[in-house]
């Protein structure tokens, strides 16, 4: 993000996620001026690889969604509480400055953050998108199949 002073480099120094969005601090890397930033959707460019290769934007939207199906009929569980999860996630993600990042890490910082509140969605979630291996599942695929654990020579190949 560009200072809008100087148009220098500037790094974030906090990030809040809010209802709207992710509201960051930041802080210019030549003239050290300060200036907040407000971003709705904070995730652009980053991309969910899926365990059958396929490739696709991040969507916190769909996460929500997938928060909300995991935690239907939970009464202790609010929309908010879901949606500030989602946009926890994103925020986590755009922060750690990856380009692309697997569904199941996606899985497992919804585990951390819905265990916090209710353990019973977490075990859904966990239920839901792990395989009888404990490998996770992403959405709408086959359990992980043996051909696709690569570079594991088969014993009768030598
Ligand atoms: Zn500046």
């Amino acid at each position: 993000m560009q200072c809008p002073y100087c148009s220098g480099d500037s790094s974030v120094t906090e990030t809040r996620v809010t209802a709207d969005g992710l509201r960051r601090r930041r802080v210019c890397t030549a003239c050290k001026r300060r200036f907040t930033t407000y971003e709705k959707l904070g995730a652009p460019g980053l991309k969910v690889s899926k365990r059958d290769g396929s490739v696709e934007p991040f969507d916190g939207d769909k996460l929500y969604g997938a928060l909300q199906r995991i935690a239907a009929h939970r009464e202790n569980v609010a929309d908010e509480d879901l949606r500030r999860i989602a946009r926890d996630i994103e925020a986590t993600l755009v922060d750690s400055g990856r380009k692309s990042v697997a569904w199941s890490d996606i899985v497992a910082l919804a585990l951390t953050r819905l265990g916090n509140i209710d353990p019973v969605s977490a075990q859904r979630l966990a239920a839901n998108y792990t395989d009888e291996s404990g490998a996770v599942r992403f959405d709408g695929s086959e359990p992980n199949r043996p051909t696709q654990q690569l570079g594991l020579p088969l014993d009768d190949e030598n």
